[in-house]
């Protein structure tokens, strides 16, 4: 058979029915599993094979599913299921490094991402902070013992685009593996394995479940890392994914194509729309031409994504006039949810920032961010027009 295409995974892969052929996904709330002799378990703790569970913390077998559909999508070979996606980033950052060991990771980040470098620098590890998009600067910061070069692929809030390929080349020409935060392309526009990332993590809060419902995080990779030193390391410590949030990621799978693709076309809509308008000093969009990595966001996501970032010239006043004049979009922190969402990154995600470092990293006053949802393309661009002329 030909291999299926994504659409068609994302309703049916890694599904395990249980001896009454459910057709949806069962939910196994259990924590732990019965063994029918001492035999048995003595057996299952020896060597537990793919449909064996031991206890929740590290299988159960709705997370099991969650895991199977995300790693058949990303194109890994394994998956693991973690509480959140900082758990996610957590657990593929620590488990790769030692005292004396050195990361370089992208400047423009998550600001949980760089609280988590902060902390292993505390335990002895080196951090080099470069501009994501300038791979001299990637080349200039690797070191002998630098053990993973680690960025967003589309950065928070900025949207700049990181060349997968390229920093691929120079970590693995320095013996270094390549971890990829996926969360703003979406495994639905993500190549990051085919260009050369090592592990990809996702917080599954965002597009996976789409509509803002619960926490989850996951890590993609080889099997030999995904159940080597990552299970190893989260199974001891206890990020794992609970049961009920995997059925409710699963079904949010299920629909993940048809959603993001819709969001990313209203993104393209809006940012057609207001770009050049009088009130606004930059409109940013990766699917704009006039976006500094437009032809790599092509060439390495094919797509412009779901998220614009919108500069008002008028600062921080006309950032807030403007979120204020909105009536579909809700003013809030998450991301590829349904509905559409605007945020203001310089008083919320990104405040413990100092000003010097926002600036840095182009979080101006007027910087919002606008995840857009799954509403009608004509009625966000009216909503969104509208504010703007409120500012
Ligand atoms: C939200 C987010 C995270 C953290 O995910 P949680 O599920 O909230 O823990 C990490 N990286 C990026 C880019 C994010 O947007």
């Amino acid at each position: 058979m030909t291999e299926r295409k994504i659409r068609t995974k994302l309703v049916h892969e890694g599904i395990r029915r249980s001896q009454y052929g459910e057709m949806a996904e069962a939910m196994f709330l259990t924590q732990g599993f019965v063994y029918p002799s001492a035999e048995a378990a003595e057996a299952r703790f020896l060597t537990s094979n793919d449909d064996e569970f031991i206890y929740a913390r590290y299988g159960n077998p709705t997370t099991r599913m969650f895991e199977d559909r995300m790693a058949a999508i990303e194109g890994a070979e394994d998956a693991f299921a973690c509480a959140s996606g900082m758990a996610a980033i957590n657990g593929a950052l620590t488990s790769q490094v030692k005292a004396g060991d050195h990361i370089v990771a992208a400047r423009q980040m998550f600001g949980s991402c760089l609280h988590v470098l902060k902390v292993l620098q505390g335990f002895g590890v080196g951090v080099t902070l470069v501009d994501g998009t300038k791979l001299d600067e990637w080349r200039a910061a690797m070191r002998p013992e630098t053990k993973v070069c680690f960025f967003e692929s589309v950065s928070n809030p900025g949207l700049e685009v990181i060349d997968i390929a390229g920093v691929a080349e120079i970590a693995h020409a320095g013996g270094a593996s390549v971890l990829v935060d996926n969360a703003f392309a979406s495994p639905i526009f993500s190549r990051a394995i085919e260009l050369g990332a090592d592990v990809v993590v996702y917080s599954a809060t965002k597009h996976i479940d789409g509509g803002g419902r619960v926490l989850g995080g996951v890590v993609c990779g080889t099997k030999e890392f995904i159940r080597g030193p990552l299970e190893t390391y989260l199974k001891h410590t206890g990020g794992a994914m609970s049961p009920f949030h995997a059925w409710v990621l699963l079904n949010g799978l299920q629909t993940l194509d048809l959603r993001v693709r819709a969001q990313a076309a209203n993104a393209a809509a809006v940012a057609a729309a207001v770009a050049g308008h009088e009130k606004l000093a930059r409109t940013v969009y990766p699917g704009l031409m006039d976006h500094p990595q437009h032809a790599l966001a092509m060439e390495q996501l094919g797509s412009g994504g779901t998220m614009i970032a919108l500069d008002l010239a008028g600062g921080k006043e006309a950032a807030f006039r403007f979120l204020n004049a909105l009536e579909i979009v809700s003013i809030s922190n998450n991301l590829g949810d349904a509905k559409s969402i605007a945020t203001h990154p310089a008083t919320t995600t990104h405040k413990n920032l100092s000003e010097e470092e926002r600036a840095q990293i182009g979080i101006t006053p007027g910087l919002v961010r606008i995840s857009l949802g799954i509403e009608d393309g004509g009625d966000l661009v009216a909503d969104i027009r509208g504010a703007l002329e409120a500012a």
